[in-house]
C-alpha cells in the first residue's frame, strides 16, 4: 500500500524542504547512503554523488533542471560489496525506469536499493544550464525559476533537451518514495508518496493529494504532441536511406553515446551463444531469464537482436544525444526504434519490475525461439 502525505514548505524554501526530507531518510535509517545530485563544487555543476552523512545533503539538489549522466548507469557500475549498506538513489523518472530495466537483467540489485523518485519538469543541456545558472546567480536560481511552473504544468521551453521536450513519463512512479511537484505550488507544499513501511519509519502523516491530475494531463498532452511531431519526422528520414545517411554522416564513431547509455555499456542485452549448439532451450541468464541463440557466431544478426533488446528497454532519457559531440539527433532516432519494438510487444520500459522483458517472455506457443529472435531483430 502507498501512503500519500503532504510536506509543508517553510518560508517558500522548496529545495530546503527536500533536503530536510532526504536527511530524515538517512537519519531514520531508511537508507544508509544516498546517491543524489549534489551542487559540487558549485551550483553550476550538479552531478550524482554518493553521500554517506546527512550533513553532506546541504548541497543536494535533485530539483536542478540538469542531468549530466543517467544515474541508473552509475548504479549499474557500483559493486555489490562496496559497503554502502542500504542504498537510496534519488532519481528522475527516466533514471528510475532505467534502474528497473537494469534490475531485470541483473545489473542493479533492486532489493538493497531504496528508489526515491522526483517529478521532473525537464532538464537543460549541461552547457545551457551553466549559462542560465550564471545569469541567474544574483536573482532567482535556475532551480527556483523552473519550480515556478510546477503548479500549472504546461511548460515547453525550447531550451530544454530534445528528449525532455517530448518526455511523457515525467511523474515519479514505481518508486519506494516519490516526491511529487507537478500540480502544486511547491513554495507552499509538496507531495510525498511512500511505501507503507517507509511511511511508518519516516513518521509521515497521511494527507490528501488533490488537484494534480489536470496539470499532469496538460503537460502530458503538450509532450505527446511534441513527441508525435518529432518521431513522425524522424520516421520519414529513417525510412529514406540517403536521408538516414545524412543524419548519421557526422558520426565519428567516438562511442560517447554508448558510454552515456545505461544499457549500452553492458553485455547483459547480448544474445549468448549456446554452450550446446542447436538447442532451443531457455536458460537462466543472467538474473533468471534470457533466451539463447543457436551457434556461437552471432554476427550481424546477433547485433540486431542486441540492438532491438536495448530499444525495448530504451527509456528515452536522451543522454545518448546529449553526450554526442557531433550533434547526431539520437533522441529521435532511438525514439523511433524504441517505439517500434515497444509498441509491437506492448511493453513500456520501467513500468513494472514484475513485467518480463519482451525477449524473455514465453513465445513458444506462437513461434520457435529462433523465429522469435528474427521477428525481434527485424524491428530495428
Ligand atoms: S527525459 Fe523526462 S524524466 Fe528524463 S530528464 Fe527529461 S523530462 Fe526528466
Ligand atoms: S538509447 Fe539513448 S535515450 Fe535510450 S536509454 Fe540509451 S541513452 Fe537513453
Ligand atoms: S556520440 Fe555521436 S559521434 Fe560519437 S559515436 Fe555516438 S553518434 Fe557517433
Amino acid at each position: 500500500m502507498v501512503v500519500q502525505s503532504i510536506l509543508e514548505v517553510k518560508s517558500g524554501d522548496t529545495l530546503g524542504t527536500v533536503r530536510e526530507f532526504l536527511k530524515a531518510v538517512m537519519e531514520k535509517g531508511v537508507a544508509d547512503t544516498l546517491l543524489v545530485p549534489l551542487e559540487v563544487p558549485n551550483p553550476e555543476l550538479v552531478t550524482p554523488i554518493l553521500v554517506k552523512e546527512p550533513s553532506e545533503l546541504d548541497t543536494a539538489n535533485p530539483l536542478a533542471p540538469v542531468m549530466r549522466v543517467n544515474a541508473a548507469a552509475v548504479l549499474a557500475r557500483m559493486h555489490r560489496d562496496d559497503g554502502v549498506g542500504r542504498l537510496g538513489a534519488v532519481l528522475r523518472p527516466c533514471e528510475l525506469r532505467a534502474a528497473i530495466e537494469l534490475a531485470k537483467v541483473g545489473r542493479v540489485d533492486i532489493h538493497r536499493l531504496v528508489l526515491i523518485g522526483v517529478d521532473c519538469m525537464g532538464t537543460y543541456e549541461g552547457d545551457a544550464y551553466c549559462q542560465i545558472a550564471r545569469a541567474s546567480l544574483r536573482e532567482e536560481s535556475c532551480t527556483d525559476e523552473m519550480m515556478r511552473w510546477t503548479r500549472q504544468g504546461p511548460i515547453a521551453p525550447y531550451r530544454l533537451r530534445n528528449s525532455c521536450q517530448m518526455c511523457e513519463h515525467f511523474i515519479a512512479e514505481n518508486a519506494d518514495l516519490a516526491i511529487g511537484l507537478i500540480g502544486y505550488n511547491v513554495r507552499e507544499r509538496l507531495l510525498v508518496e511512500a511505501r507503507e513501511d517507509y511511511a511508518e519509519e519516516l513518521d509521515l502523516k497521511p494527507g490528501q493529494a488533490n488537484g494534480r491530475e489536470k496539470a499532469i494531463a496538460r503537460l502530458a498532452t503538450i509532450r505527446h504532441h511534441r513527441r508525435e511531431e518529432a518521431l513522425t519526422q524522424a520516421s520519414k528520414l529513417i525510412g529514406d536511406l540517403s536521408a538516414l545517411c545524412g543524419l548519421i554522416a557526422p558520426c565519428t564513431a567516438c562511442g560517447e553515446c554508448m558510454e552515456a547509455c545505461p544499457f549500452c555499456n553492458t553485455s547483459a542485452f547480448m544474445p549468448k551463444p549456446a554452450k550446446e549448439p542447436h538447442t532451443d532451450r531457455v536458460r537462466n541468464w543472467p538474473s533468471g531469464e534470457g533466451r539463447m541463440m543457436r551457434g556461437r557466431d552471432m554476427g550481424i544478426f546477433g547485433e540486431l537482436v542486441e540492438m532491438s533488446r536495448r530499444a525495448a528497454s530504451c527509456v528515452a532519457c536522451g543522454m545518448c544525444e546529449s553526450s554526442c559531440p557531433r550533434h547526431v539527433p539520437l533522441a529521435a532516432i532511438q525514439g523511433v526504434l524504441g517505439r517500434r519494438v515497444q509498441e509491437e510487444y506492448n511493453y513500456v520500459p520501467g513500468r513494472s519490475l514484475e513485467e518480463r522483458l519482451p525477449w524473455a517472455r514465453d513465445y513458444e506457443d506462437r513461434l520457435g525461439p529462433f523465429q522469435e529472435e528474427y521477428r525481434f531483430a527485424k524491428l530495428v
